[in-house]
């Protein structure tokens, strides 16, 4: 008998968890995604910011101890749910116009069951020139050029024919967003503006000025107040300009517009903001959330909703969602690789055993908090309260951070060689000019 066939949508946290531990004996498993890695999202800041070497922050699809798995390098525009059909276009970064261009032909996967995890896009409010001038963190590609232009930016500093105004405005970096990822992200990089590029770079290093810019009047807004005055007030103190209730305008080339300060000039410009629903999330023909971020919506077993119930059934019993593009009505749970990872493991646990007890069990999904955990810099972090217990911050709260990070990675030889990079890096710095 021929195994039924799981076709996952999405390489990310949630779609990636599924393909490493879902039975490959007992199902035969499809992943569609345009990337053929998935990022561990937690670490591209510090990749970005030479911590390690950027493949510790990815893991391919593709691997030789599950080479059953399928995988296509591919976008799924559409889903026929009547034939339980996905129709998708290949993803290749410079595809030929040529239509007979095998990279543009569409295809079409049968399914028995679908998981539907595409996460989500950036939302750049529709800001003009963000797409354009900004940089994004998403996946390590971003975090590669993040570095590289950190450096380019550094060198024109550098040239005979910089003036030191110049070299201010060049080595201004902005970022948009107060949330974790921006406030990271602001963090590292003050870290190592402080340590090897001082020494690499001491003629214009001190130019470097880091800003972080948000609409809400505080950053860190998910965590108490105590935690985010003392997180605001650690960052000023490294003279790291943290500027709320910002609008930013337009963004253009050298420069961004907020409605308060006018022009600001700056090198480079990371857009952290909040996440937007992905193309295939907005036309896909089920019930949907209503408010805010578009997100597909699933019952408490993570089966999607259709938008009409047929013949009495409100869910389609094989199509489920997961990650940051779905959430379970009335949950609103937060769009964290936690709650990916906790979703899929679920969808794991229902789908092996339903290979071995038909029917599996009936239990709902649970979402069990974890601790919210920020760095912000200078070996320092954040911790959010839980229940009764109050958060804390300081070194502890910074080791409980970076120890989180590298349990982030489920592959024991990147844990190993991250625990290895980061001794070395205390011993004799960051290889950052190496890489
Ligand atoms: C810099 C950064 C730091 C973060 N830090 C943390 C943290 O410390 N803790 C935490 O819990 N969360 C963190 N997050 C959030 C976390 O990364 C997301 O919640 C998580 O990635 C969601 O997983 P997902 O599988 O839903 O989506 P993703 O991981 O975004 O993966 C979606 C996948 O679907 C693919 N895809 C998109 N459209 C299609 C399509 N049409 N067809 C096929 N494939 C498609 C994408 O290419 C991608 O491979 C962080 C996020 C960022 C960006």
């Amino acid at each position: 008998m021929s195994k039924p066939h799981i076709l996952i949508i999405g390489s990310g946290w949630a779609g990636f968890y599924l393909a490493s531990y879902l039975s490959t004996s007992a199902y035969s498993i499809t992943i569609i995604s345009p990337r053929r890695t998935s990022a561990y999202t937690p670490l591209l800041a510090s990749a970005a910011c030479g911590l390690f070497n950027f493949y510790l922050a990815e893991e391919p699809v593709r691997s030789k101890s599950r080479s059953s798995i399928k995988y296509h390098k591919a976008n799924v525009i559409s889903i026929t749910f009547s034939t339980q059909t996905a129709h998708c276009i290949p993803a290749f970064d410079s595809p030929s116009p040529s239509s007979s261009d095998i990279s543009n032909q569409p295809f079409d996967i049968p399914y028995d069951h679908l998981i539907i995890a595409p996460g989500c896009g950036t939302n750049t409010f529709s800001t003009p020139g963000v797409t354009t001038h900004a940089l994004f963190l998403k996946n390590v590609s971003d975090a590669m050029t993040i570095r590289k232009l950190l450096f380019d930016l550094l060198e024109k500093a550098s040239l005979p024919t910089c003036t030191p105004s110049l070299a201010a405005s060049l080595l201004h970096v902005a970022i948009v967003g107060g949330g974790p990822t921006g406030v990271e992200m602001a963090a590292e990089l003050d870290d190592l503006a402080h340590h090897e590029l001082r020494d690499m770079y001491p003629e214009v290093a001190p130019y470097i000025r880091i800003s972080i810019w948000d609409v809400a009047p505080n950053i860190l807004g998910a965590y108490d107040r105590k935690l985010y005055e003392y997180a605001n007030e650690r960052l000023v103190r490294r003279n790291i300009a943290v500027e709320t209730g910002a609008h930013i305008e337009k963004v253009e080339q050298g420069a961004f517009w907020t409605k308060e300060k006018g022009k600001v000039d700056c090198g480079m410009l990371v857009w952290a903001t909040g996440n937007k629903a992905v193309d295939l999330t907005e036309s896909l023909d089920v019930r949907k959330t209503t408010r805010g971020l578009v997100r597909i919506l699933t019952d408490s077993h993570l089966r999607v909703y259709k938008s009409k119930a047929e013949d009495g059934d409100e869910v389609f019993e094989n199509v489920f969602g997961l990650g940051d593009a779905a959430d379970i009505e009335g949950a609103s749970l937060p769009t964290t690789a936690e709650v990916a990872c906790q979703k899929a493991k679920y969808l794991v646990d229902f789908f092996n055993d339903r290979a071995k007890t038909n029917p599996p069990s009936a239990k709902p999904f649970e979402y069990q908090q974890k601790r919210l955990v920020s760095y912000i810099g200078s070996h320092d972090g954040v911790i959010a309260g839980r229940g009764d217990q109050e958060g804390w911050t300081g070194r502890s709260a910074w080791l409980a951070w970076r120890s989180g990070s590298v349990m982030w990675t489920r592959s024991w030889r990147h844990r190993l060689v991250i625990l290895l990079t980061w001794l070395l890096n205390s011993i004799f710095g960051k290889e950052i000019a190496k890489m």
